[in-house]
């Protein structure tokens, strides 16, 4: 898999932080946890590649302190909760109703040579 430096200035000290990461192409993406060298703040990234051939290697990430594909996966919880209630209701009522369910997450990304690519979480099956 490429790797690729990443370069981040610290939200808590502002200090920079120089990283080699494994970077995927996209909808495949690399999710980790960062730590400061300097103060020892803990954050999250989350970084995939541009697909495009024609691209110089370029890549997108998300610092956040959340974790994004966590963020999906508590959410797809949350949904399938509420999704059942709305199905026993409507049961009771003797109505029939289907949903798809997706089985992915998409998150729209733009790369700097002008490729717009998909990254994609999978959403756990929660049956
Ligand atoms: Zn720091
Ligand atoms: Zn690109």
């Amino acid at each position: 898999m490429n790797e690729v430096g990443l370069r981040y200035y610290c939200y808590r000290c502002g200090r920079k932080n120089e990283l080699q990461l494994p970077c995927p192409r996209a909808p495949e993406f690399h999710h980790s946890e960062l730590r400061c060298t300097h103060c020892g703040d803990e954050t999250r990234v989350m970084l995939s590649q541009c697909p495009n051939p024609d691209c110089n290697g370029s890549f997108v990430y998300w610092i956040n302190d959340l974790s994004i594909p966590g963020l999906v996966e508590n959410f797809a919880k949350y949904m399938t909760t509420n999704m059942q209630s709305l199905i026993d209701r409507a049961a009771k009522e003797g109505v029939r109703i289907s949903i798809d369910t997706v089985d992915k997450f998409t998150i729209p990304a733009a790369c700097p040579c002008g490729n717009k690519f998909n990254i994609e979480i999978p959403i756990p099956d929660l049956d």
